[in-house]
């Protein structure tokens, strides 16, 4: 059985009951139209846990002034279908009242991480992260929490945030998940025409030439980030943002690639803003 609430006071109690019974709980955070990727994360999340929680939630703090609020997908039925196949005990789809009653004032910055790739573009997009997610984390209080690799600088700040915080909770980085042809998922791909669609695959395959060049012994950051960046500002129908080869942990610009690497590009494709990487840990 999947129980649906709105409100934090149920999810608290429901929360509460099932530790009394002794179970360990997850919390699987989302902005909904769930996909394969999301499915992941709450397949990791049931594996682990007695309690499993699904969060439904599209955070406006999230979004710019210009940016997509209000045309985000939002397919509620879908997704409960989908929480419930995977067997989520518990979906919290709170609404905007509930997360940000009026007087609402306080927002959490991580300095540094925050601020770049996605941050430069998207100012105070990591901020209306952390604080939905630090809520989050507090309203439902669980043992572990689970978020994508897709979003790896989301992952690096929120590690970044439960530490310098200190927040009971452990963080699962879950693999990212990509469509037969590369794309990586994402709801946002519901957006691309069957044009875009395509040209929109030019990211996941300069990434894949990327990590064939590491795998392959290239040891320059910069000498890949230019491959990248290269390859997509040569590619038609595609704006790119920002290409880089970074510490996956740190988001700090690497010089020499040692054992762990992040590459990671946003680009715009039509109006649709899209973001790929790959990660790369235990390189020799
Ligand atoms: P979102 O609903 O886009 O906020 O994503 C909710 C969670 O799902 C985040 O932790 C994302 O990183 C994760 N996620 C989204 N797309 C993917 C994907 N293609 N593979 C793995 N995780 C994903």
């Amino acid at each position: 059985m999947t129980a649906l609430t709105e409100h934090k006071a149920e999810v608290r109690t429901l929360v509460r009951d099932a530790r009394e019974r002794g179970v360990r709980v997850g919390l699987v955070p989302t902005m909904g139209a769930m996909h394969a990727g999301h499915a992941s994360l709450l397949r990791a999340a049931r594996g682990e846990n007695g309690f499993v929680v699904a969060s439904l939630f599209v955070n406006p703090i999230q979004f710019g002034p210009h940016e997509d609020f209000a045309k985000y997908p939002r397919t509620l039925e879908q997704d409960l279908d989908l929480c419930r196949r995977e067997g989520v005990d518990l979906v919290f789809a709170p609404t905007p009242a509930e997360m940000y009653p009026a007087g609402f004032a306080t927002t959490i910055h991580v300095a540094g991480l925050g601020e770049k790739m996605c941050g430069g573009v998207r100012p105070g997009h990591f901020d209306g992260v952390c604080t939905v997610v630090a809520k989050l984390l507090e309203i439902v209080q669980p043992d572990v929490a689970y978020f994508g690799e897709k979003d790896a600088q989301q992952l690096a700040i929120v590690r970044r945030m439960v530490r310098d915080m200190d927040l009971e909770v452990e963080i699962r980085g879950c693999p990212l998940v990509r469509e037969p042809d590369g794309l990586a998922m994402s709801s946002r791909n519901a957006y691309l025409s069957p044009d875009e669609r395509r040209q929109a695959l030019t990211l996941s395959s300069a990434l894949a030439e990327a990590r064939q060049a590491i795998e392959a012994g290239q040891r320059s950051a910069a000498a890949v980030a230019t491959q990248v960046r290269r390859r997509l500002e040569a590619s038609e129908g595609v704006r790119l943002e920002y290409a880089v080869a970074v510490d996956p942990d740190t988001l700090a610009d690497l010089t020499e690639i040692k054992d762990t690497v992040l590459v990671a590009v946003a680009a715009r494709v039509g109006k649709t803003r899209l973001i790929d990487n790959v990660l790369l840990r235990g390189l020799k």
